[in-house]
């Protein structure tokens, strides 16, 4: 079942394959993005759900690897709560993760893979949430830990991935300049890219969010899912998830996934309404929603092919819209970073059909990722 052996990794645009030891992090062919192959996910029974402990482990056969005792942290299974003032719509608290993000959902996979391989490095290329994540899961596996981030990464978060034991390389230039660095790296032999963008893994994780509503609405999904969309780590998670509860005939079908960018960064967006099937080419002109500023996501057709699959749409929100919607969550309890308030942004907006259902269950949901605490104060 979920034996990392029997899978590979199958590049999406030429079908090659590569197995999972061989630390490929793209296609060596054709650089094209890899999936996982090999693995058939299979949600657990109710009654084997009500004898487990909370956390996204309990979905034991529906991930690709076995839990990593010693490197878990207990991460998963996070509260949903009723939106304020808006009772068709349900807030999912990621935000209470071991390291504040949703990141966790992916990185734990991916240090469990890494430990389940013998690996003694690994690299990751993110200054934000995901660099956080990795390295803290690095260093719960015992595993050295390289985090490549542009020179102009705040002094606070430095110190946080030096306090984790990771050495971070500080890269001179612009952000792209950074994932060059990174690309050499992970490039050179041995070196497990332990990366939130090209490692299916990480998606097997993500789509976690998926199971844990699944359950916690009692075998029902809402109808819409709103999620904050950069790299798309978090949508094409759940849009994995969603996939996988339809396949075993679990969900009828597909929520509509509408997915939130920002108006300063939205390549997604544009193509989206341009009918494109890849991510426009953008000129950024910045956010407050920096963590969902990410001008050529690399996994950007497969975003825009799932969330059209959905019936769903890619919206965008301004940053004077993310500020009042930031101050609003935190006016009712809600302390999350800026880019956490995009998709309260856009269901504030009406840009969301938020009509609460007859059956009483939240019509649309929407993860508050990121917590507050570590984002910079608003200025
Ligand atoms: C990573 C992150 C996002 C965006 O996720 P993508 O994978 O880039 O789409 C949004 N919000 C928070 C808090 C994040 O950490
Ligand atoms: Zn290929």
């Amino acid at each position: 079942m979920n034996n990392p052996e029997t899978m590979a990794l199958r590049c999406a645009a030429c079908g090659r394959t590569h197995a999972l030891d061989e630390l490929a992090w793209r296609c060596a062919d054709c650089h094209g993005v890899l999936d996982l192959t090999g693995f058939t996910p299979v949600m657990p029974k109710a009654a084997d759900l009500a004898t487990r402990r909370p956390g996204l482990w309990r979905y034991a056969e529906a991930l690709p690897i076995a839990e990593p005792p010693g490197i878990t942290m207990g991460e998963g299974m996070t509260p949903l709560v009723t939106a304020p003032g808006q009772p068709g719509v349900g807030l999912k608290i990621d935000y209470l993760m071991p390291t504040g993000s949703f990141k966790d959902r992916g990185a734990v996979m991916l240090a469990a893979l890494a430990a389940r391989l013998g690996v003694t490095r690994l690299m990751a290329d993110s200054s934000g949430n995901a660099g956080t994540s990795v390295a803290a899961y690095a260093a719960r596996a015992g595993i050295a830990c390289d985090v490549y981030v542009p020179e102009s990464t705040s002094a606070g978060k430095v110190a946080q991935l030096r306090a984790y034991g990771a050495t971070v390389h500080q890269i001179p230039g612009t952000r792209e300049d950074t994932a060059h660095a990174a690309a050499r790296a992970a490039d050179e032999p041995g070196v497990f890219y332990a990366s939130h963008v090209y490692h299916p893994f990480f998606l097997h994780g993500t789509k976690t969010y998926v199971l844990e509503l699944w359950e916690q609405l009692e075998g029902r999904l809402p109808d819409t899912l709103v999620l904050p969309v950069g790299n798309g780590t978090l949508v094409l998670g759940a849009y994995l998830g969603c996939a996988e509860l339809l396949d075993q005939g679990l969900i009828d079908r597909l929520p509509r996934i509408v997915a939130v960018q920002a108006s300063g960064c939205a390549p997604l967006a544009t193509a989206f309404a341009d009918g494109r099937p890849e991510p426009a080419d953008i000129t950024t002109h910045g956010t407050v929603a920096e963590g969902i500023a990410i001008a050529a996501p690399a996994r950007g057709r497969q975003i825009l092919a799932a969330v059209r699959a959905t019936g769903g749409i890619i919206v965008t929100v301004t940053d004077e819209q993310v500020h009042a919607a930031h101050a609003a969550l935190a006016r009712s309890g809600l302390y999350v970073e800026p880019t956490s308030a995009v998709c309260w942004a856009a269901i504030r907006a009406d840009l969301v059909d938020t009509t609460p259902r007859p059956d009483g269950l939240p019509a649309v949901v929407a993860p508050l990722c990121g917590s507050g605490l570590k984002s910079k104060p608003p200025a």
